[in-house]
């Protein structure tokens, strides 16, 4: 599998596009559809669904306008469906925004499987940041949205936040190969390992 790393810059989300056998699936979509369009057409890569990591705007930007170009499923975790249609919950309204979205068309859930030309994408409910985040195990790669970031985990003070809930999605992660490379929401990429490394109360 093959992933695609779009960063808006600033604070601005990480969208990724994954490809294998010349399907793609966007997560994310946090940059301008042209320039998803032109890596897609770039690769000969037909889209075939959208994944939202988690339910918060700076990760939807562009996901009205992608949904309409490409009429292809979005799928979320069932616990932040509820985000996309309330600019409160989807942390929007915080910056002036007050974006809404239609539901998803997927709800997925822990141990769900998205296939992707013949390889498998795993999805690990790793609730914290928000209720419905999620972790999607691709191949070597494991994609954190805002739940675990090079330097630490997410937020927690967002609606639908919980510490107790980080540290339990924590110790699952914890589980898995260190040697997986993390694609996180914002910011670099680095390897699971490392990236648990800066969570203190692994590390006692
Ligand atoms: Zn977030
Ligand atoms: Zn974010």
């Amino acid at each position: 599998m093959k992933i695609i790393t779009l960063s808006s810059g600033s604070w601005g989300a990480n969208c990724y596009i994954l490809i294998s056998g010349g399907e793609a699936l966007v997560v994310d979509p946090s940059v301008p559809v042209e320039t998803i369009k032109k890596h897609l057409a770039g690769e000969g890569a037909r889209l075939v669904g959208i994944v939202l990591t988690h339910g918060h705007f700076d990760h939807a930007l562009s996901l009205d306008e992608l949904r309409e170009a490409y009429g292809v499923p979005l799928m979320i975790h069932a616990e932040d469906d509820e985000l996309l249609s309330d600019p409160e919950k989807n942390c929007s309204k915080m910056f002036y925004r007050s974006m809404t979205h239609k539901g998803a068309d997927k709800l997925l859930a822990d141990g769900g499987v998205i296939k992707l030309g013949g390889e498998e994408i795993r999805v690990i409910h790793t609730p914290g940041h928000t209720k419905g985040s999620i972790c999607l195990l691709a191949g070597g790669m494991l994609l954190t949205g805002d739940t675990l970031f090079a330097d630490g985990f997410g937020r927690i003070d967002f609606y639908g936040g919980s510490l107790h809930n980080m540290k339990q999605s924590m110790l699952r992660l914890n589980e898995l190969d260190p040697n997986l490379t993390i694609y996180p929401g914002h910011a670099e990429s680095t390897t699971l390992g490392r990236a648990l490394e800066n969570i203190r109360f692994l590390n006692r």
